[in-house]
């Protein structure tokens, strides 16, 4: 029996055209980055960015490519496969167009808005189209905020979906006591010594999550909290509630923005 749902294929083909447009601007830039060495000594660098760019929506193209011909979960996970390097591409995407715009030239300007133009169109309908191919989310908001799933383990489901966004999990404690304690959030995964940080396991047990972002904020270098949380929501969103958009420099990350479902925006990594 063939299964295979022929009808997503034209839309497929639809993207691959997009894809050559952003491969001529590809070059364009490339040009650009030649005609300017001056531009900066990061040159080389700007240049594997914005293949590394190309190439992740390109990947992500093909592994969305074979998804009709699949069923089950392996199509789900070749979806989700796809989308991990349609992020990557939306993410380096950010990073070259903060090197396009450090060349002085009468021809960036222009470029940046044709980068954008085209990259827009071929994340736009990459998204749509690998979206087709995951299964609904159908979370529900969490019976509790803080879920305690160990001894020393707790978990901070989101507000809407109830899906875990931040974890703080006691590691292994020597003899002298001391430990450490990890940390699992939506933008990064790090370590806290146990002795100095011991309080928030306690105020995690109370459900105080505005106290512990606020230990991590003073007293620790995790000094914008806990990512996943809104301090003016008072919430705990996941990566797909709490949009996070990433900010390069002259091609150097900057920071990390994040917009709660309400629109309120903060930095969460710097
Ligand atoms: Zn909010
Ligand atoms: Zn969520």
């Amino acid at each position: 029996m063939n299964n295979r749902s022929t009808g997503d294929e034209p839309q497929i083909w639809e993207i691959k055209k997009f894809l050559d447009d952003l491969e001529s601007v590809k070059e364009d830039v490339l040009d650009l980055f030649d005609a300017n060495p001056e531009a900066s000594s990061f040159d080389s660098m700007w240049k594997v960015d914005l293949r590394d760019l190309y190439f992740s929506a390109v990947s992500s193209w093909q592994l969305l490519k074979s998804c009709p011909s699949l069923e089950g979960k392996e199509r789900v996970t070749r979806a989700q496969n796809a989308m991990q390097f349609l992020e990557a591409a939306e993410e380096k995407f950010q990073q070259v167009l903060s090197e396009v715009k450090t060349v002085q030239d009468e021809k960036s300007e222009h470029l940046e808005h044709r980068l954008r133009e085209a990259f827009r169109q071929v994340a736009d309908s990459l998204r749509e189209a690998i979206q087709s191919y995951m299964p609904e989310r159908r979370g529900t908001p969490p019976k509790k905020h803080v879920i305690k799933a160990g001894p020393m383990e707790y978990h901070l489901p989101c507000s809407l979906c109830g899906e875990i966004a931040v974890s703080f999990t006691l590691g292994p404690i020597s003899e002298d006591g001391g430990g450490k304690i990890n940390y699992k959030g939506i933008t990064k995964s790090t370590t806290l010594d146990y002795q100095l940080n011991e309080l928030i396991f306690g105020l995690l047990d109370e459900g105080k999550i505005r106290q512990v972002h606020k230990h991590l904020r003073n007293n620790t270098f995790i000094e914008d909290g806990i990512d996943a949380y809104c301090p003016k929501c008072d919430k705990i969103y996941c990566k797909d509630h709490y949009v996070t958009r990433v900010v390069y420099d002259q091609g150097f990350y900057d920071c990390t923005y994040g917009t709660c479902p309400v629109g309120h925006e903060r930095i969460i990594d710097d």
